[in-house]
């Protein structure tokens, strides 16, 4: 898009969306289209593949879902969802919390429009999701393993007709050795399908990746909006994995009377004034 037509991007409908997408947004506070969002959605619409270079908390789950339910909508009329075909998209995730987080969000933004939705995650009983399948969601959310395991076991399960796949957080679905699920799922859908690949950065397994499963994508990179300011100082410790808690403890130590925050992979523990 040339860099005039942008300045003039003010809102989701300029992008190209529906009204009742437009409607969706406004609902959920999105007054402006996020700048991931104005580089991906009008490519999207033009049905190309995409590639984005961008990171949770650039907008980049809309900058997929939006075209995704837009194109669902624009197959199947206004009268919603209902007529519509089951398994239209698929959204890979590496982890639970972040397919979950993608799942509340495209069930938001089709609220009104009677848009199923179900979540395929590891640790969640099988029977639960496999009675969510049983209602032929439109979308599907999951994580490789989880989604492999419903594809061999769940009766009726097939995405034979899926439309739209999307991997996100690609780096990282490759770096959880997802590798062999995500090679059974490329095996069982569609050559014929719109694939977005969502990454935070392009290593070699994710350009191999890109060469398997995208069509002459167009690329897009968004700076996170949470770049760090210039006054910020940053270390890091490059430590034994085993001796970690060892590490933690004495820089805590060290770091006696600053306020702390740890963060793990999965999960934010506590914040703490640390006074050992
Ligand atoms: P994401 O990068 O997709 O994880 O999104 C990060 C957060 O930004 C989520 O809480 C979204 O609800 C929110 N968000 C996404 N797009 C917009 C937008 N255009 N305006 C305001 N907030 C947004």
């Amino acid at each position: 898009m040339a860099e005039e037509e942008k300045e003039e991007i003010k809102s989701f409908k300029d992008l190209g969306l529906c009204d009742e997408l437009e409607e969706a947004c406004d609902s959920l506070g999105w007054k402006t289209p996020t700048k991931i969002q104005v580089e991906a959605i009008p490519h999207a619409l033009e049905v190309k593949d995409l590639i984005g270079l961008a990171q949770t908390g650039s907008g980049k789950t809309g900058a997929f879902a939006l075209p995704i339910l837009h194109a669902l909508l624009e197959c199947h009329g206004k009268q919603g969802y209902k007529s519509a075909p089951a398994f239209f998209a698929l959204v890979l995730s590496p982890t639970r919390e972040l397919a979950i987080q993608i799942v509340e969000q495209f069930e938001a933004l089709g609220s009104g429009i009677s848009l199923k939705c179900a979540v395929l995650v590891g640790g969640v009983d099988l029977i639960q999701q496999q009675i969510a399948i049983g209602k032929r969601p439109h979308i599907i959310v999951g994580t490789p393993g989880r989604l492999v395991d419903h594809l061999t076991n769940t009766k009726g399960f097939s995405l034979r007709m899926l439309k739209y796949l999307v991997l996100d957080e690609a780096d990282r679905l490759l770096n959880e050795d997802f590798e062999k699920a995500l090679d059974d799922i490329l095996n069982v859908i569609p050559r014929d399908r719109h694939t977005y690949l969502f990454s935070a950065t392009m290593t070699k397994k994710v350009k191999k990746l890109q060469r398997a499963c995208l069509r002459n994508p167009v690329k897009i990179e968004a700076a996170s909006k949470y770049s760090t300011v210039d006054t910020l100082k940053q270390q890091y410790r490059f430590i034994p994995a085993k001796y970690k808690d060892c590490y933690l403890v004495y820089i805590l130590t060290e770091m006696s009377g600053c306020t702390c925050m740890v963060f793990t992979r999965t999960m934010y523990i506590y914040g703490f004034h640390s006074n050992m």
